[in-house]
């Protein structure tokens, strides 16, 4: 089945995407395979905004269960997107694509502060916008970040980069003959608590009408395939 082809996305990435095979942390080669994954995309043609979460480094969740305060680790893990959008910057720098991080914690010295406006020319001008820090608040995740700028961007499509091919009806790493869905509704995934993104992500793109693009990250190549609405991947979407 083609799926249709997006011009303007924001991909989402997890932290986890910048880790290759440590535990933790920021792989400067694998962050540099994944700029040139994102560089292949905007080969294309396509507009990109980048999101990465802050998983490789640090989880509210994680720190809160350790008996810290869960808004102060929040903090923190917003933090920790801010590297990860930094060190993607430099990765994309340094094979020649102009970006500019946005981030929703002020920075001044560091990067931008998320300006909707400012990012819509930097995209005018070719450039990636990679958003860090979230929405700003704890208790969010990035997918609700990615979420609202892809709808403040008016973004075609948020593409998530997984380790797996797309949205399966049970984990395909855990249940044999789990079966993959080619399309999904937003309703269908919210019901059954499939595992695509947080529940207030999808119920954002849900009402922003905004499809999901569910595919492996980690199969070179792939972004720029399934962009052009070939490979293999899952679309969740409005329509039946
Ligand atoms: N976070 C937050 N608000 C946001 C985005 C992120 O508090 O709007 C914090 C939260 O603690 C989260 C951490 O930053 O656990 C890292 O982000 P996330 O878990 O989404 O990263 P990913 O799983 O995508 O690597």
């Amino acid at each position: 089945m083609t799926r249709p082809s997006f011009h303007r996305i924001l991909l989402k990435l997890s932290g986890e995407a910048l880790m290759g095979d440590s535990a933790f942390g920021i792989n400067p080669e694998t962050v540099a395979r994944m700029a040139a994954e994102v560089k292949a995309a905007k080969e294309q043609g396509h507009e990109i905004c980048l999101v990465i979460g802050g998983g490789n480094i640090f989880r509210g969740m994680a720190g809160a269960a350790a008996g810290m305060d869960r808004a102060q680790a929040d903090y923190m893990g917003m933090l920790a997107t801010v590297m990860n959008a930094l060190a993607m910057q430099n990765a994309l720098e340094q094979i020649g694509v102009e970006t500019r991080v946005q981030s929703a914690i002020k920075m001044d010295q560091v990067c931008e502060p998320v300006i909707r406006r400012r990012a819509e020319r930097h995209l005018a001008k070719g450039r990636i916008v990679i958003f860090a820090a979230g929405v700003g608040s704890p208790y969010f995740t990035t997918d609700s970040g990615a979420a609202l700028r892809a709808a403040e961007m008016k973004c075609d499509a948020l593409f998530k980069g997984t380790s797996v091919d797309g949205v399966y009806d049970a984990d395909p790493k855990k249940v044999a003959g789990a079966t993959r869905y080619e399309t999904v509704t937003f309703n269908q995934v919210l019901a059954s608590d499939l595992k695509v993104m947080d529940a207030s992500a999808v119920a954002l793109c849900r009402d922003s009408n905004i499809p999901i693009v569910v595919f492996n990250i980690r199969e070179p190549g792939n972004l720029a395939k399934v962009l052009a609405g070939e490979g293999t991947a899952t679309v969740v979407q409005n329509k039946e």
